[in-house]
Protein backbone atom coordinates (compact mmCIF):
# COMPACT_ATOMS: atom_id res chain seq x y z
CA UNK A 1 0.00 0.00 0.00
CA UNK A 2 2.67 2.13 0.45
CA UNK A 3 2.84 4.82 -1.95
CA UNK A 4 6.54 5.43 -1.34
CA UNK A 5 7.25 1.48 -1.61
CA UNK A 6 9.40 2.17 1.23
CA UNK A 7 8.76 -0.99 3.24
CA UNK A 8 10.43 -3.94 2.71
CA UNK A 9 10.11 -7.50 3.88
CA UNK A 10 13.17 -8.45 5.48
CA UNK A 11 14.27 -12.55 6.52
CA UNK A 12 15.00 -12.20 10.46
CA UNK A 13 17.30 -15.05 12.34
CA UNK A 14 14.48 -17.66 12.69
CA UNK A 15 14.01 -17.37 9.04
CA UNK A 16 10.48 -15.62 9.27
CA UNK A 17 9.88 -12.26 7.29
CA UNK A 18 8.87 -8.98 9.05
CA UNK A 19 8.11 -5.32 7.79
CA UNK A 20 11.06 -2.81 7.61
CA UNK A 21 10.16 0.86 6.95
CA UNK A 22 13.07 2.84 5.26
CA UNK A 23 12.44 5.76 8.00
CA UNK A 24 14.52 8.07 5.26
CA UNK A 25 11.73 8.11 2.77
CA UNK A 26 8.66 7.65 4.85
CA UNK A 27 6.54 10.13 4.66
CA UNK A 28 4.38 9.37 7.78
CA UNK A 29 0.99 9.23 6.13
CA UNK A 30 0.11 6.64 8.53
CA UNK A 31 -1.62 4.12 5.25
CA UNK A 32 0.37 1.45 6.73
CA UNK A 33 -0.96 1.25 10.31
CA UNK A 34 -4.83 1.95 8.90
CA UNK A 35 -4.22 -1.73 6.63
CA UNK A 36 -2.28 -3.34 8.95
CA UNK A 37 -3.93 -6.54 9.81
CA UNK A 38 -2.39 -6.50 13.65
CA UNK A 39 -3.75 -3.95 14.39
CA UNK A 40 -7.15 -3.92 13.43
CA UNK A 41 -8.92 -7.22 13.98
CA UNK A 42 -12.36 -8.69 13.00
CA UNK A 43 -14.99 -9.81 15.61
CA UNK A 44 -14.98 -13.69 15.51
CA UNK A 45 -18.08 -15.35 13.91
CA UNK A 46 -19.73 -18.55 13.30
CA UNK A 47 -20.42 -20.36 10.08
CA UNK A 48 -23.81 -20.19 8.50
CA UNK A 49 -23.74 -23.99 7.16
CA UNK A 50 -21.32 -26.65 7.80
CA UNK A 51 -19.89 -29.81 5.40
CA UNK A 52 -18.35 -32.88 5.76
CA UNK A 53 -17.10 -33.22 2.60
CA UNK A 54 -15.59 -35.48 0.15
CA UNK A 55 -14.64 -34.72 -3.89
CA UNK A 56 -16.13 -37.49 -5.98
CA UNK A 57 -13.12 -37.12 -8.01
CA UNK A 58 -11.04 -39.79 -6.10
CA UNK A 59 -7.68 -38.83 -8.37
CA UNK A 60 -8.05 -34.87 -6.99
CA UNK A 61 -8.60 -36.74 -3.63
CA UNK A 62 -5.58 -39.01 -3.45
CA UNK A 63 -3.50 -35.65 -4.21
CA UNK A 64 -4.89 -33.41 -2.09
CA UNK A 65 -4.22 -33.31 2.00
CA UNK A 66 -8.06 -33.62 3.22
CA UNK A 67 -10.85 -34.44 0.95
CA UNK A 68 -9.43 -32.89 -1.88
CA UNK A 69 -12.32 -29.18 -1.35
CA UNK A 70 -9.51 -26.57 -2.45
CA UNK A 71 -9.52 -28.21 -6.32
CA UNK A 72 -12.96 -28.18 -6.83
CA UNK A 73 -13.80 -24.75 -5.77
CA UNK A 74 -10.86 -23.46 -7.76
CA UNK A 75 -11.84 -25.26 -10.75
CA UNK A 76 -15.07 -24.14 -10.48
CA UNK A 77 -13.75 -20.65 -10.68
CA UNK A 78 -10.78 -21.45 -13.60
CA UNK A 79 -14.06 -22.99 -15.75
CA UNK A 80 -15.44 -19.55 -15.35
CA UNK A 81 -12.64 -17.64 -17.03
CA UNK A 82 -11.44 -16.77 -13.61
CA UNK A 83 -8.30 -16.41 -11.93
CA UNK A 84 -7.08 -18.79 -8.75
CA UNK A 85 -4.31 -17.51 -6.26
CA UNK A 86 -2.57 -19.92 -4.51
CA UNK A 87 0.70 -21.65 -3.36
CA UNK A 88 3.27 -23.31 -5.32
CA UNK A 89 6.59 -24.46 -4.38
CA UNK A 90 9.55 -22.54 -6.34
CA UNK A 91 12.51 -23.70 -8.26
CA UNK A 92 14.60 -23.93 -4.40
CA UNK A 93 11.42 -25.67 -2.92
CA UNK A 94 10.14 -22.91 -0.89
CA UNK A 95 6.39 -21.85 -0.83
CA UNK A 96 5.50 -19.22 -2.64
CA UNK A 97 1.70 -17.43 -3.89
CA UNK A 98 1.43 -17.22 -7.70
CA UNK A 99 -1.74 -17.10 -9.79
CA UNK A 100 -3.16 -19.29 -12.06
CA UNK A 101 -5.79 -19.75 -14.60
CA UNK A 102 -5.54 -22.93 -16.21
CA UNK A 103 -6.37 -26.88 -14.41
CA UNK A 104 -3.16 -27.49 -14.92
CA UNK A 105 -1.47 -24.42 -13.16
CA UNK A 106 -3.93 -24.90 -10.01
CA UNK A 107 -2.93 -28.87 -9.92
CA UNK A 108 0.44 -27.19 -8.52
CA UNK A 109 -1.38 -25.90 -5.35
CA UNK A 110 -3.01 -28.75 -4.69
CA UNK A 111 -1.22 -30.34 -1.31
CA UNK A 112 -0.63 -28.66 1.83
CA UNK A 113 3.33 -26.94 2.10
CA UNK A 114 3.77 -26.26 6.07
CA UNK A 115 6.11 -23.57 5.79
CA UNK A 116 5.18 -20.07 5.65
CA UNK A 117 4.81 -18.81 1.71
CA UNK A 118 6.22 -15.19 0.29
CA UNK A 119 3.41 -13.20 -0.89
CA UNK A 120 5.29 -11.59 -3.02
CA UNK A 121 3.34 -9.15 -4.95
CA UNK A 122 -0.24 -10.89 -5.36
CA UNK A 123 -2.02 -8.96 -3.12
CA UNK A 124 -1.21 -6.02 -5.84
CA UNK A 125 -1.78 -8.24 -9.00
CA UNK A 126 -5.54 -9.37 -7.25
CA UNK A 127 -6.25 -6.13 -6.86
CA UNK A 128 -5.69 -5.56 -10.84
CA UNK A 129 -7.53 -8.14 -11.59
CA UNK A 130 -10.46 -7.73 -9.38
CA UNK A 131 -10.25 -4.25 -10.52
CA UNK A 132 -10.44 -5.31 -14.15
CA UNK A 133 -13.61 -7.24 -13.57
CA UNK A 134 -11.87 -10.79 -13.13
CA UNK A 135 -13.51 -13.36 -10.86
CA UNK A 136 -10.27 -14.42 -8.23
CA UNK A 137 -10.37 -16.85 -5.92
CA UNK A 138 -7.73 -16.03 -3.09
CA UNK A 139 -6.59 -19.20 -0.94
CA UNK A 140 -4.70 -18.51 1.72
CA UNK A 141 -4.23 -19.12 5.84
CA UNK A 142 -6.61 -16.90 7.72
CA UNK A 143 -3.95 -13.91 8.55
CA UNK A 144 -3.35 -13.62 5.04
CA UNK A 145 -6.96 -13.44 4.26
CA UNK A 146 -7.36 -10.60 6.62
CA UNK A 147 -4.29 -8.96 5.51
CA UNK A 148 -5.79 -9.33 1.51
CA UNK A 149 -9.19 -7.76 3.19
CA UNK A 150 -7.71 -4.88 4.63
CA UNK A 151 -5.21 -4.37 1.91
CA UNK A 152 -8.44 -3.91 -0.78
CA UNK A 153 -10.37 -1.74 1.58
CA UNK A 154 -13.55 -2.18 0.07
CA UNK A 155 -15.30 -5.27 -0.87
CA UNK A 156 -15.58 -7.00 -3.92
CA UNK A 157 -18.67 -8.90 -5.59
CA UNK A 158 -15.85 -10.93 -7.99
CA UNK A 159 -13.97 -12.15 -5.31
CA UNK A 160 -14.35 -15.49 -3.29
CA UNK A 161 -11.40 -16.00 -0.25
CA UNK A 162 -10.83 -19.18 1.02
CA UNK A 163 -8.87 -20.15 3.75
CA UNK A 164 -7.96 -23.05 5.90
CA UNK A 165 -8.32 -23.97 9.82
CA UNK A 166 -4.13 -23.30 10.45
CA UNK A 167 -2.19 -24.90 13.34
CA UNK A 168 0.36 -21.95 12.33
CA UNK A 169 3.27 -21.86 9.58
CA UNK A 170 6.74 -23.34 10.22
CA UNK A 171 10.17 -21.18 9.50
CA UNK A 172 11.39 -21.77 5.36
CA UNK A 173 14.74 -21.41 7.15
CA UNK A 174 14.03 -25.03 9.29
CA UNK A 175 12.38 -26.04 6.23
CA UNK A 176 15.61 -25.23 3.89
CA UNK A 177 17.69 -26.88 6.68
CA UNK A 178 15.87 -29.54 6.46
CA UNK A 179 16.00 -30.36 2.62
CA UNK A 180 20.17 -29.62 3.30
CA UNK A 181 20.40 -32.24 5.68
CA UNK A 182 18.23 -35.14 4.39
CA UNK A 183 18.43 -34.49 0.87
CA UNK A 184 21.87 -35.90 -0.05
CA UNK A 185 20.99 -35.96 -3.68
CA UNK A 186 21.30 -32.42 -4.42
CA UNK A 187 17.58 -30.04 -4.75
CA UNK A 188 17.79 -30.28 -8.13
CA UNK A 189 17.28 -34.07 -8.19
CA UNK A 190 14.08 -33.86 -6.03
CA UNK A 191 11.04 -33.70 -9.07
CA UNK A 192 7.90 -33.31 -6.22
CA UNK A 193 7.61 -33.04 -2.47
CA UNK A 194 3.88 -34.13 -0.38
CA UNK A 195 3.51 -32.96 2.84
CA UNK A 196 0.44 -34.93 2.99
CA UNK A 197 1.41 -37.99 1.26
CA UNK A 198 -1.59 -40.66 1.97
CA UNK A 199 0.07 -44.16 1.29
CA UNK A 200 0.18 -44.44 4.76
CA UNK A 201 -3.22 -43.16 5.35
CA UNK A 202 -4.33 -40.04 5.51
CA UNK A 203 -4.85 -40.14 9.18
CA UNK A 204 -1.32 -41.13 9.33
CA UNK A 205 0.20 -39.71 6.52
CA UNK A 206 3.86 -39.50 5.31
CA UNK A 207 6.27 -36.26 3.63
CA UNK A 208 7.39 -37.88 0.60
CA UNK A 209 10.21 -36.65 -1.35
CA UNK A 210 10.36 -38.14 -5.07
CA UNK A 211 13.62 -37.90 -6.93
CA UNK A 212 13.74 -38.07 -10.50
CA UNK A 213 17.05 -39.53 -11.85
CA UNK A 214 18.01 -40.90 -15.43
CA UNK A 215 17.46 -44.75 -14.78
CA UNK A 216 16.87 -44.67 -10.90
CA UNK A 217 13.83 -42.23 -9.77
CA UNK A 218 12.75 -43.18 -6.43
CA UNK A 219 10.79 -41.86 -2.76
CA UNK A 220 12.18 -41.08 0.35
CA UNK A 221 8.88 -41.20 2.51
CA UNK A 222 8.30 -41.20 6.77
CA UNK A 223 5.09 -41.14 8.45
CA UNK A 224 4.58 -37.89 10.13
CA UNK A 225 5.21 -39.13 13.71
CA UNK A 226 8.64 -40.35 12.51
CA UNK A 227 9.83 -37.15 10.60
CA UNK A 228 12.21 -34.99 12.15
CA UNK A 229 10.44 -31.42 9.93
CA UNK A 230 6.87 -32.38 11.19
CA UNK A 231 7.68 -33.76 14.52
CA UNK A 232 9.62 -30.14 15.35
CA UNK A 233 6.20 -28.42 13.41
CA UNK A 234 3.93 -30.45 15.47
CA UNK A 235 5.35 -29.71 18.69
CA UNK A 236 5.38 -25.69 17.84
CA UNK A 237 9.21 -25.59 18.03
CA UNK A 238 9.34 -24.25 14.67
CA UNK A 239 6.14 -22.08 13.82
CA UNK A 240 6.30 -17.77 13.79
CA UNK A 241 6.08 -16.69 17.06
CA UNK A 242 2.89 -14.70 16.13
CA UNK A 243 0.83 -18.02 15.36
CA UNK A 244 1.25 -18.28 19.20
CA UNK A 245 -1.30 -15.24 19.66
CA UNK A 246 -2.88 -15.64 15.79
CA UNK A 247 -5.17 -12.92 15.31
CA UNK A 248 -7.16 -14.35 12.29
CA UNK A 249 -9.02 -17.38 13.96
CA UNK A 250 -12.79 -18.50 14.95
CA UNK A 251 -13.46 -17.10 11.53
CA UNK A 252 -12.36 -13.44 12.13
CA UNK A 253 -10.24 -13.52 8.59
CA UNK A 254 -13.66 -12.36 7.26
CA UNK A 255 -13.03 -15.57 4.58
CA UNK A 256 -16.35 -16.77 2.61
CA UNK A 257 -15.12 -20.29 3.24
CA UNK A 258 -13.08 -22.05 5.29
CA UNK A 259 -11.51 -25.90 4.84
CA UNK A 260 -9.88 -28.20 7.26
CA UNK A 261 -8.89 -31.92 8.03
CA UNK A 262 -12.12 -33.50 9.17
CA UNK A 263 -10.74 -35.10 12.22
CA UNK A 264 -13.04 -36.96 14.42
CA UNK A 265 -15.21 -37.89 11.21
CA UNK A 266 -14.71 -41.43 12.16
CA UNK A 267 -16.82 -40.78 15.46
CA UNK A 268 -19.01 -38.21 14.20
CA UNK A 269 -20.23 -39.34 10.60
CA UNK A 270 -18.15 -43.06 10.22
CA UNK A 271 -19.73 -43.54 7.00
CA UNK A 272 -18.14 -40.35 5.27
CA UNK A 273 -14.40 -42.09 6.65
CA UNK A 274 -12.48 -44.26 4.33
CA UNK A 275 -9.09 -43.42 5.62
CA UNK A 276 -8.09 -41.45 2.23
CA UNK A 277 -9.38 -38.11 3.58
CA UNK A 278 -12.78 -36.10 4.49
CA UNK A 279 -12.95 -32.16 4.35
CA UNK A 280 -14.35 -30.10 6.66
CA UNK A 281 -16.43 -27.20 4.70
CA UNK A 282 -17.59 -23.74 6.81
CA UNK A 283 -19.66 -21.79 4.65
CA UNK A 284 -19.20 -18.20 6.34
CA UNK A 285 -20.79 -16.39 3.29
CA UNK A 286 -24.05 -16.52 0.69
CA UNK A 287 -21.20 -15.84 -1.87
CA UNK A 288 -19.20 -19.00 -0.30
CA UNK A 289 -22.83 -20.86 -0.22
CA UNK A 290 -23.05 -20.62 -3.83
CA UNK A 291 -19.12 -21.39 -4.52
CA UNK A 292 -20.04 -24.78 -3.51
CA UNK A 293 -21.07 -27.37 -6.47
CA UNK A 294 -22.48 -29.93 -4.28
CA UNK A 295 -23.08 -32.47 -7.37
CA UNK A 296 -19.53 -32.79 -7.43
CA UNK A 297 -19.59 -33.64 -3.48
CA UNK A 298 -20.53 -36.61 -1.25
CA UNK A 299 -21.30 -34.39 1.58
CA UNK A 300 -22.94 -34.21 5.08
CA UNK A 301 -24.73 -31.49 6.92
CA UNK A 302 -22.93 -31.33 10.53
CA UNK A 303 -23.18 -29.21 13.51
CA UNK A 304 -20.16 -26.61 14.17
CA UNK A 305 -19.20 -27.70 17.74
CA UNK A 306 -18.46 -31.06 16.43
CA UNK A 307 -15.60 -29.43 14.26
CA UNK A 308 -14.18 -27.31 17.19
CA UNK A 309 -14.38 -30.49 19.63
CA UNK A 310 -12.00 -32.70 17.22
CA UNK A 311 -10.07 -29.87 15.65
CA UNK A 312 -9.17 -27.27 18.58
CA UNK A 313 -7.14 -25.35 15.91
CA UNK A 314 -10.18 -23.59 14.66
CA UNK A 315 -10.58 -21.21 17.54
CA UNK A 316 -6.99 -21.95 19.68
CA UNK A 317 -3.63 -20.95 18.93
CA UNK A 318 -0.46 -23.43 18.93
CA UNK A 319 1.07 -23.32 22.74
CA UNK A 320 4.67 -22.25 22.34
CA UNK A 321 6.79 -25.10 22.91
CA UNK A 322 9.23 -24.43 26.31
CA UNK A 323 12.12 -25.15 24.13
CA UNK A 324 11.81 -23.19 21.24
CA UNK A 325 14.18 -20.59 22.14
CA UNK A 326 16.68 -22.75 23.34
CA UNK A 327 15.67 -24.97 19.23
CA UNK A 328 16.73 -21.41 17.58
CA UNK A 329 19.84 -20.49 19.64
CA UNK A 330 20.90 -23.77 18.74
CA UNK A 331 19.49 -23.53 15.21
CA UNK A 332 21.54 -20.32 14.78
CA UNK A 333 24.81 -21.64 15.70
CA UNK A 334 24.64 -24.34 13.40
CA UNK A 335 23.57 -27.41 15.35
CA UNK A 336 22.26 -29.88 12.83
CA UNK A 337 18.24 -30.34 13.40
CA UNK A 338 18.84 -34.16 14.33
CA UNK A 339 20.97 -33.19 17.34
CA UNK A 340 18.18 -30.19 18.28
CA UNK A 341 14.95 -32.40 17.74
CA UNK A 342 16.76 -35.02 20.52
CA UNK A 343 17.95 -32.47 22.88
CA UNK A 344 14.36 -30.28 22.91
CA UNK A 345 11.78 -32.85 22.12
CA UNK A 346 13.63 -35.21 25.03
CA UNK A 347 10.69 -35.90 27.13
CA UNK A 348 11.52 -34.66 30.96
CA UNK A 349 12.81 -36.71 33.68
CA UNK A 350 9.47 -36.81 35.26
CA UNK A 351 7.22 -37.76 31.76
CA UNK A 352 9.59 -40.48 31.26
CA UNK A 353 8.94 -41.79 34.90
CA UNK A 354 5.10 -41.82 34.17
CA UNK A 355 6.03 -43.54 30.43
CA UNK A 356 8.03 -46.22 32.57
CA UNK A 357 5.88 -46.25 35.30
CA UNK A 358 2.43 -46.97 32.83
CA UNK A 359 5.00 -49.27 30.82
CA UNK A 360 5.58 -51.71 34.06
CA UNK A 361 1.42 -51.30 35.02
CA UNK A 362 0.99 -52.47 31.49
CA UNK A 363 3.41 -55.64 31.91
CA UNK A 364 1.56 -56.45 35.46
CA UNK A 365 -1.92 -56.11 34.35
CA UNK A 366 -0.92 -58.50 31.01
CA UNK A 367 0.77 -61.25 33.63
CA UNK A 368 -2.14 -61.31 35.74
CA UNK A 369 -4.65 -61.96 32.47
CA UNK A 370 -2.76 -64.60 31.89
CA UNK A 371 -2.48 -66.21 35.28
CA UNK A 372 -6.14 -66.16 35.29
CA UNK A 373 -6.41 -67.33 32.23
CA UNK A 374 -3.96 -70.20 33.11
CA UNK A 375 -6.39 -70.61 36.56
CA UNK A 376 -9.56 -71.29 34.41
CA UNK A 377 -8.47 -73.47 32.01
CA UNK A 378 -6.80 -75.36 34.93
CA UNK A 379 -10.32 -75.63 36.76
CA UNK A 380 -12.37 -76.36 33.80
CA UNK A 381 -10.38 -79.21 32.80
CA UNK A 382 -10.80 -80.42 36.01
C1 LIG B 1 0.60 -24.25 7.24
C2 LIG B 1 -0.70 -25.00 7.26
C3 LIG B 1 -1.26 -25.40 8.48
C4 LIG B 1 -2.47 -26.10 8.50
N1 LIG B 1 -3.01 -26.49 9.71
C5 LIG B 1 -4.18 -27.17 9.73
C6 LIG B 1 -4.78 -27.58 10.98
O1 LIG B 1 -4.21 -27.38 12.06
N2 LIG B 1 -5.97 -28.24 10.95
C7 LIG B 1 -6.63 -28.49 9.77
O2 LIG B 1 -7.71 -29.05 9.79
N3 LIG B 1 -6.09 -28.09 8.57
C8 LIG B 1 -4.89 -27.46 8.53
N4 LIG B 1 -4.37 -27.05 7.33
C9 LIG B 1 -5.17 -27.23 6.10
C10 LIG B 1 -5.09 -28.64 5.52
O3 LIG B 1 -3.74 -29.08 5.54
C11 LIG B 1 -5.56 -28.64 4.06
O4 LIG B 1 -4.82 -27.70 3.30
C12 LIG B 1 -6.99 -28.24 3.91
O5 LIG B 1 -7.77 -29.14 4.65
C13 LIG B 1 -7.43 -28.24 2.45
O6 LIG B 1 -7.32 -29.51 1.95
P1 LIG B 1 -7.94 -29.92 0.54
O7 LIG B 1 -7.88 -31.40 0.46
O8 LIG B 1 -9.29 -29.27 0.33
O9 LIG B 1 -7.04 -29.24 -0.56
P2 LIG B 1 -5.49 -29.11 -0.77
O10 LIG B 1 -5.26 -29.24 -2.22
O11 LIG B 1 -4.69 -29.97 0.09
O12 LIG B 1 -5.29 -27.59 -0.33
C14 LIG B 1 -4.31 -26.80 -0.79
C15 LIG B 1 -4.64 -25.36 -0.41
O13 LIG B 1 -3.74 -24.94 0.60
C16 LIG B 1 -3.03 -23.80 0.12
N5 LIG B 1 -1.70 -23.83 0.71
C17 LIG B 1 -0.80 -24.83 0.65
N6 LIG B 1 0.30 -24.51 1.34
C18 LIG B 1 0.11 -23.28 1.82
C19 LIG B 1 0.90 -22.38 2.60
N7 LIG B 1 2.11 -22.70 3.02
N8 LIG B 1 0.39 -21.16 2.90
C20 LIG B 1 -0.85 -20.80 2.46
N9 LIG B 1 -1.64 -21.61 1.73
C21 LIG B 1 -1.18 -22.82 1.42
C22 LIG B 1 -3.04 -23.96 -1.40
O14 LIG B 1 -2.81 -22.74 -2.04
C23 LIG B 1 -4.45 -24.46 -1.59
O15 LIG B 1 -5.35 -23.39 -1.45
C24 LIG B 1 -3.15 -26.39 7.28
C25 LIG B 1 -2.56 -25.99 6.05
C26 LIG B 1 -1.35 -25.31 6.03
C27 LIG B 1 -0.74 -24.91 4.70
Amino acid sequence: MCPQQCIRFEQDDEGFYYPEINTEECLDCGLCERVCPELHQNEAQRPIEVLAAINKDEDVRMNSSSGGVFTLLANHVIDAGGVVFGVRFDEKWQAVFDCAETHEQVAAFRGSKYVQARVGNSFVRCKQLLDEDRQVLFSGTPCQIAALHRFLRKPYDNLLTVDFICHGVPSPKVWERYLDETVTEGRNAIDNIRFRDKCTGWKRYSLSIDFVKQKNSHTQTSPFTDNMFMRAFLANLTLRPSCHHCPAKAGRSGSDITIGDFWGIDIVKPDMDDNRGTSVVMINSTRGQKAVRRDFLKYSIVQYDDIVRYNVMMNLSANKHPHREMFFKGFNRGESLHMLMSRCLKPSVTKRLVYIAKDAVGVVKKKIQMISNAASCALKSM
